[in-house]
C-alpha cells in the first residue's frame, strides 16, 4: 500500500508518537498494511492547517469551488478499479460491490459540484415592519468527520464533497479497520486542486480521546458522524459542550414488507439488493422481512434459490459474488443471531454456518418463521442473513414495522400504488423504497428519524448541513 501515514496540511506524516496499527485483509486474515496512528498533537496540527486553508477556500467563488469538485469526480471516475481494489482488500467486499461503492462515492463530488453554486438565499418584505428580510447561507466552520468501515470510500465522500462545496475545511477520522481507501483518495484530491490543509485524514487507535479533543476545539463547528447509534450518542454528548452542529447517520433495523399483491420476482430481486448489497453490512440492509402468509412459501423458495446461487469467496476473484465479513467479531455476532433465532423456533432454509478455513466468511442464510422474540428482530444483523416472518393484516404489519427505536429505511412491495403510498406515509422512517430494494442516491436526502440519526446527506439538504443560515434585517 502506497499511503499509510497521516495526511495533514497536504503532507504525509508518521505521527507524533510514531505508533502504527495493522490493517487486515478479511479474506485471508493477513496484514496488508501498517498505518500511522494519530495523537492529540497531530489533531492540533490538522486543526491549524484546516483553519488556514478554510479562510482562503471559503473566500473563493462558489464556481471556483465547484470546478475543483467536478475535477475530483473526473479523476475518481478514471480510477475506479484502483480504488475498488483497495476497498476489497481492506473491507472484504466482492469486486462488483466495491466498484459499486467507488462509483457511488465519486458521484458525491459530481452532485456537490452542481450544488456548490446553488446555496440560494432569499429576500422578502417583512409583513409588519416593511423591513427587508435577507437570508443567506455561510460556511459553518471546520468539520470533524468520523466514518465507519462498511463503506470506506462513500461514507467519506458523502461528507467531504458537501463540506467543500459549502466552503468548509475537514478533518476525517476513518474507521480503524479500513483507513486505506480514504488515504488513497488524498493524492487524487490534490491533483483535482484541493488546497493543502483543506482535507486532513487522521487514522488513529486512540479514537475516543482524539475525537473528543477535536470536538472541544473552538475552531470546530460541525461534527458529522456515520456509525453505530451507541457511538453517535457519545458524540452528541461531546458536541453539546460547544453546541456543535451535529449530523448523525446511525444504525438501522429496516423492515421489508411484501404484500400478497406484490410481483414476487420483483420483490425477491429487491430483497436480494436490500439484504445482500455489501453482504448485509449496511445500515440500509433489510433486517426484518415481513411476507404476507399467502405468498410466504413462494417468496421464501425463490429468495432461498437466489441466495444459494451466490458464490462466496475472496472478493479479489472476479467470479465471486460475496466476500467475507469485516472481522471475526462481526462474523461471530451473525452466527450468534442465527443460533438464537433457531433456538427460539426459526427454521434454516439455507446456509446457517461459517465455512472452515481462513477468512471471516459466513454462508448466505435464509431463516423462516423467525419469532418476534429473536434477537435479530431487535438488533442489526449486519450480515448475510435474511430473517423472514409472516403477517396477515396490513395494520398489524405497519405496527410491527414501526416497533423499533430505529427509523432509517423501510421497503414496501405491492402492485397497488395507492396502498403502497398509504403504507409509506404510515411508516416512521426517513426513507422508504417502494418496489425498490435500493434507495441510496447522491441526489436524494439520505437519513433517518428516531434513533437512526439527525440531518441528511446528499440531495439539496446535504450541503446545508455544513452551512449556517444568517438573516439580515435591513432598511434602505
Ligand atoms: P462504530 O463502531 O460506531 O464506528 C464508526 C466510527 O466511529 C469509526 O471511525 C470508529 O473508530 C469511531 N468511533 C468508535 N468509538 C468512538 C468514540 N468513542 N468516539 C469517536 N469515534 C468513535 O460503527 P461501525 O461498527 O464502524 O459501523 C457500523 C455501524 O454504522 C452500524 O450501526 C451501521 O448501521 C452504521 N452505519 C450507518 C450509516 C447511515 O448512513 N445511517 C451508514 C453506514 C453505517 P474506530 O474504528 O477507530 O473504532
Amino acid at each position: 500500500m502506497d499511503y499509510t501515514d497521516l495526511y495533514i496540511d497536504g503532507a504525509w506524516r508518521s505521527g507524533a508518537a510514531n505508533e502504527r496499527f495493522d490493517v487486515i485483509n478479511p479474506s485471508t486474515e493477513e496484514v496488508i498494511a501498517s498505518v500511522a496512528s494519530a495523537e492529540i498533537s497531530d489533531a492540533d496540527a490538522a486543526l491549524d492547517a484546516a483553519e488556514v486553508a478554510m479562510k482562503e477556500w471559503a473566500a473563493r467563488t462558489p464556481r471556483a469551488r465547484s470546478e475543483v469538485l467536478r475535477k475530483a469526480w473526473e479523476l475518481m471516475t478514471a480510477r475506479l478499479p484502483e480504488l475498488a481494489r483497495i476497498i476489497t482488500l481492506e473491507n472484504g467486499k466482492a469486486g462488483a460491490d466495491a466498484m459499486g461503492e467507488a462509483t457511488y462515492a465519486a458521484e458525491f463530488f459530481r452532485w456537490f459540484s452542481e450544488e456548490a453554486v446553488r446555496a440560494d438565499g432569499m429576500i422578502a418584505h417583512a409583513p409588519a415592519s416593511g423591513a427587508r428580510i435577507i437570508v443567506q447561507h455561510k460556511p459553518a466552520g471546520i468539520a470533524v468527520l468520523i466514518t465507519p468501515w462498511n463503506y470506506p470510500a462513500a461514507m467519506g465522500t458523502r461528507k467531504i464533497a458537501p463540506a467543500l462545496a459549502a466552503g468548509c475545511a475537514v478533518i476525517i477520522k476513518p474507521a480503524s479497520e479500513t483507513p486505506l481507501t480514504m488515504l488513497a483518495l488524498m493524492p487524487l484530491l490534490e491533483e483535482a486542486g484541493v488546497p493543502k490543509g483543506l482535507v486532513n485524514v487522521l487514522p488513529s487507535r486512540k479514537t475516543g480521546a482524539l475525537v473528543d479533543h477535536m470536538l472541544h476545539d473552538p475552531r470546530v463547528r460541525v461534527v458529522s458522524f456515520t456509525g453505530s447509534t451507541s457511538v453517535g450518542r457519545k458524540l452528541l454528548h461531546s458536541a453539546a459542550d460547544q453546541v456543535l452542529k451535529p449530523a448523525m447517520e446511525l444504525g438501522g433495523n429496516a423492515p421489508l414488507i411484501v404484500f400478497e399483491d406484490a410481483d414476487i420476482d420483483a420483490a425477491v430481486e429487491g430483497a436480494m439488493l436490500a439484504k445482500m448489497r455489501n453482504l448485509g453490512e449496511a445500515c440500509t440492509a433489510a433486517n426484518r422481512i415481513y411476507v404476507h402468509v399467502d405468498v410466504a412459501s413462494a417468496f421464501t423458495a425463490k429468495l432461498s434459490a437466489a441466495m444459494a446461487a451466490l458464490k462466496v469467496g475472496d472478493g479479489t476473484d472476479p467470479s465471486v459474488d460475496v466476500g467475507p465479513l469485516v472481522n471475526a467479531d462481526t462474523r461471530d455476532k451473525v452466527a450468534a443471531f442465527v443460533s438464537d433465532a433457531v433456538a427460539k423456533g426459526a427454521k434454516i432454509e439455507i446456509g446457517g454456518s461459517a465455512p472452515d478455513g481462513k477468512g471471516y466468511f459466513y454462508m448466505p442464510t435464509v431463516l423462516s418463521g423467525v419469532p418476534e422474540t429473536a434477537d435479530c428482530v431487535r438488533d442489526e444483523i449486519f450480515g448475510p442473513v435474511a430473517a423472514i416472518q409472516t403477517f396477515t393484516e396490513q395494520e398489524d404489519v405497519i405496527v410491527r414495522a414501526n416497533d423499533t427505536e430505529y427509523g432509517l429505511v423501510a421497503y414496501v412491495f405491492t402492485e397497488d400504488m395507492k396502498r403502497g403510498l398509504q403504507v409509506c406515509e404510515r411508516l416512521e422512517y426517513g426513507m422508504v423504497g417502494l418496489n425498490r430494494g435500493l434507495v441510496s442516491d447522491p441526489a436524494a436526502p439520505f437519513g433517518g428519524v428516531k434513533q437512526s440519526g439527525l440531518g441528511r446527506e446528499g440531495g439539496h439538504e446535504g450541503m446545508l448541513e455544513f452551512m449556517e443560515t444568517q438573516y439580515i434585517s435591513a432598511s434602505w
